[in-house]
Order: C-alpha cells, then structure tokens, then sequence
C-alpha cells in the first residue's frame, strides 16, 4: 500500500472533490438496478408509515409488516384514533415497537388536525410534524412530491464517506455536501442510488470491492484489492 492510498486522495479541493463525486455519479447512474425506493408503499402516507418503521429495521422487513398495518388502519384517520397496544402488536418485528406506535399516532393526528389528512409537500411543513425528521422528509420529497432530494442514511453516510466526498460525519452537513456536488436535477436518483450501492455492494462489514463499479475512483485505505 502507498502513501497516497494510506491518506486518501492528495486533493480534496472542493473543485477535485465536485469533479470525482460527478464521475462517481455518472458511474452509479449507468449501473442496472432502479433507483427507486425499496419501501412497498400506494400513497405518500403509506410511504411515511413504512419510513418510520424503517428506523433501525430492513426495508424487507417493513415491507413484510406494512399489508397487515395499512389492512387494519387504511387511512390517516384510522390510524390518528389507533388504540397503541393494537398498533404496537401490528409492528412488533420492526423493533423499537412502543416509540414508532406512538410516533404514527402522534403524526397521524398531527397531519389529519393540520393538513386534513394530507401529507405536506415541502421540507417546512413535513419536518414540523411530530416524529418527522430531515431524513424522512427527504423520502417523502424526493419519491412523491418530485422536489429534488438528498437522503442521507446509514449507507449514504458510509459510502460518501469511504468515497471521500465528505469529511463530515452529520448527516444534514454531508446533505449539503452532495447537495454542493452534484446537479440538483439529480439529487433524488443520485442519493437513492448511493443509497442501494451501500446496501448491496458496499456492505458495511465486508464491502464488495470485487464487483463494484467504482473501484476506480475509490480511495479509501481499506477497500479490498481487486483479483483478477
Ligand atoms: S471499492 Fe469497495 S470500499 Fe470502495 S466504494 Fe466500492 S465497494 Fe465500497
């Protein structure tokens, strides 16, 4: 290993910075797989519900509660009057069962007193709700309300840092670092594609340098050596 692969890239110069993370976006935008969000959903509410049970839980998973869930409250309303011992018992495998049952009712209410059961579509409005954060507000705008996005998760905050796009370790900061890097016209697509590439090629554990496409402009000091 040289001295340069030890210390990342020679130069992190916004401009050299901006200029590899479109490289790497044009790279993760000729890969195959959709770039769409992985969450089963019908409405911007259904996405808001699976969003929040998301939270330390595989989208698999969510995907697996969600029937049984939006079967039982098939609305805002319902699900703003839910008795919490019922919710609860519905989105048990999820984790953290007690906190997300009442995050739902607290934001079901929230959305049926102040919006008519409607889900807002700007980051103000979404982000004033109870239990809503920058993170799901960015789901919302960028999969339903075609406002252009950046989600930052556990996989984006990992790959854009293994990349060296960002030397930030919060996720609104490294936001607005790729936010600066890249089009806004493809903010959604880039970060939801960023978004799978973490979830099934660079794994957090054993990263898969192997059969990644951006092998080349990867410079993190651990990536696992290609073998021909
Ligand atoms: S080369 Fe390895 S560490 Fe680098 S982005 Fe690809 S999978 Fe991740």
């Amino acid at each position: 290993m040289n001295a340069a692969r030890r210390r990342g890239p020679r130069d992190r110069s916004p401009r050299a910075v901006h200029a590899r993370a479109r490289r790497i976006l044009a790279r993760l935008k000729r890969q195959p797989r959709h770039a769409r969000v992985e969450l089963d959903h019908a409405t911007p509410f259904e996405l808001l519900v699976a969003t929040i049970l998301s939270a330390q839980c595989t989208d698999e998973r969510v995907n697996r509660v969600t029937p049984g869930l939006f079967a039982a409250y098939p609305d805002v309303a319902a699900l703003a009057r839910a008795s919490p011992a019922r919710l609860e018992s519905l989105i048990r495998p999820t984790g953290f069962y007690r906190s997300k049952a009442q995050r739902l009712i607290e934001c079901s209410r929230a959305l049926v007193e102040r919006w008519g059961g409607v889900v807002p579509k700007t980051m103000d409005a979404l982000t004033e709700l109870p239990g809503i954060g920058r993170k799901t507000a960015n789901v919302i705008l960028g999969a339903c309300a075609g406002v252009p996005s950046i989600v930052v998760d556990t996989h984006v905050k990992r790959v854009s840092a293994r990349l060296h796009l960002t030397r930030q370790t919060d996720p609104v900061k490294i936001e607005f670092d790729l936010r600066a890097a890249w089009p806004e016209r493809d903010w959604t697509e880039g970060s939801q594609r960023m978004l799978l590439h973490g979830r099934y090629v660079c794994l957090a554990r054993t990263p898969r340098c192997e059969v990644c496409a951006l092998y080349d402009d990867c410079e993190w000091e651990r990536k696992r050596v290609r073998r021909c």
